[in-house]
């Protein structure tokens, strides 16, 4: 297809291969959040050189923000001056580690054929510098439009987000009153819409014991076998339980269509000994045992259920097992969230992939959580949806890489979004 706003995207492809090398080689690593600022003062730079308003905000005093690392967002907003929607693109700017195993230099931005790689290429500066490129090629041909259009770039979302879209949706900046339509463009491909994702628990679970000389166990009680059997209880009641537990929502991967469970550690007795210690460990009974529980759920399922299912498992083994006793402590908990497939930021963006690619597109729903639930819960803004270039499995992975196409394609489909809503 051509028509002046999709050829004004083909004319700056060479401009969004360079912005997402830009982005890469600025290493805005996770932990511990370095070179926030760096970025933000980056695109704000770019955005003001063309009229937008922009704040560079730090969010001071959120987990995670000190002097050393301070984790600073950036917000630009552009008014067309006539009444109108807000249509908001909102991506995070933090990347995490390199790990091992990579081929190209993971700060480089190198471009090969049609891939760029580079830490956070795909997760998700590719999609960054997609939306930039999208509003960009919209305003320079859309002259009355109407409403305005914000890009925000935030903090922390490998690490949860306080430090950047829940601290600034808590200061109003995802209200309804201010925004209508937001779109988080995460690697989720270009032609699937991802609604939501399912609910988080985690929780910790501890055994009690008592210690003893551990040539006498007798003496005392092993927080580890107990554990063992809270362990075996999970085994053969939870995890088949929790397997026939189906959703409607359209999760991808298709084998998290079901409640899941992970064991994320395990820890019981003596501590690891400190490095360089080349004695032999104390004979001990293990006194206490710690687990900690990742538990992803379903729509259809209520957080307080899932809570009560655990602790029924607990009880069981409780309930046969002299001497055995526990202590949960819930440590994190998010809801599930699903956009309706009718909202208007589904169904533009809908009729913008078949447009664009030709195609029906997909309905997902992540496993995971991403910003968007701070979206949700914090501004109340049910009209959100994580669309974007890049493929999720490369997330996180060594030889990350966003495909050039890709993210023309999509900012193709943002940019037409831009076109529905605001003109
Ligand atoms: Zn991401």
């Amino acid at each position: 297809m051509t028509d002046p706003l999709t050829a004004a995207i083909d004319d700056r492809r060479a401009a969004l291969i360079g912005l997402a090398q830009d982005l890469i080689r600025i290493p805005t690593l996770n932990p511990p959040g370095r070179n926030y600022r760096a970025i933000c003062d980056y695109l704000a730079a770019r955005l003001l050189a063309q009229g937008w308003e922009v704040e560079v905000i730090r969010a001071q005093g959120a987990p995670g923000d000190s002097d050393a690392f301070p984790r600073w967002n950036m917000v630009a907003r552009m008014a067309s001056g006539r009444a109108g929607d807000c249509v908001h693109f909102n991506s995070h700017h933090d990347v995490v580690e390199v790990g091992h195993g990579w081929t190209r230099d993971p700060f480089g931005g190198e471009l090969d054929g049609d891939r760029i790689y580079g830490r956070g290429a795909c997760d998700m500066k590719g999609g960054l510098a997609a939306s930039l490129i999208a509003a960009e090629a919209f305003l320079a041909t859309t002259p009355d439009w109407r409403g305005s259009i914000e890009i925000s770039a935030t903090a922390d979302e490998e690490s949860g987000g306080y430090g950047g879209v829940a601290w600034l949706a808590e200061r109003g900046y995802f209200a309804p009153a201010r925004v209508q339509h937001v779109i988080i463009p995460e690697p989720l491909h270009k032609d699937r819409i991802c609604l939501g994702h399912r609910g988080v628990w985690w929780a910790e679970v501890e055994t009690h014991g008592r210690i003893a000389h551990g040539s006498m166990p007798f003496l005392g009680d092993s927080a580890i076998r107990h554990m063992g059997a809270v362990l075996e209880e999970i085994e053969h009641h939870l995890y088949p339980l929790l397997a026939t537990r189906q959703t409607a929502m359209p999760v991808v991967p298709p084998q998290a269509r079901q409640s899941t469970l992970n064991i994320n550690s395990i820890h019981g007795g003596e501590a690891e000994p400190p490095e360089g210690y080349t004695g032999l460990p104390a004979p001990c009974v293990a006194d206490r045992c710690r687990i900690v529980l990742d538990r992803r759920f379903l729509i259809e399922e209520a957080v307080d259920d899932v809570k009560a299912e655990l602790r029924a498992v607990l009880d069981r083994v409780q309930s046969r097992r002299p001497g055995f006793s526990y202590t949960i402590r819930d440590l994190f908990e998010v809801q599930p969230t699903q956009t309706d497939r009718g909202a208007p930021i589904v169904r533009s963006t809908a009729a913008a992939i078949e447009r664009v690619l030709g195609q029906v597109a997909d309905y997902v729903v992540s496993p995971g959580t991403y910003d968007q639930k701070h979206i949700d819960r914090i501004g109340r803004l049910q009209n959100c949806i994580a669309y974007g270039p890049g493929l999720l499995h490369l997330a996180h992975q060594p030889d990350e890489w966003v495909g050039v196409q890709d993210m023309i394609d999509s900012a193709k489909v943002m940019a037409l979004v831009l076109q529905d809503l605001l003109s």
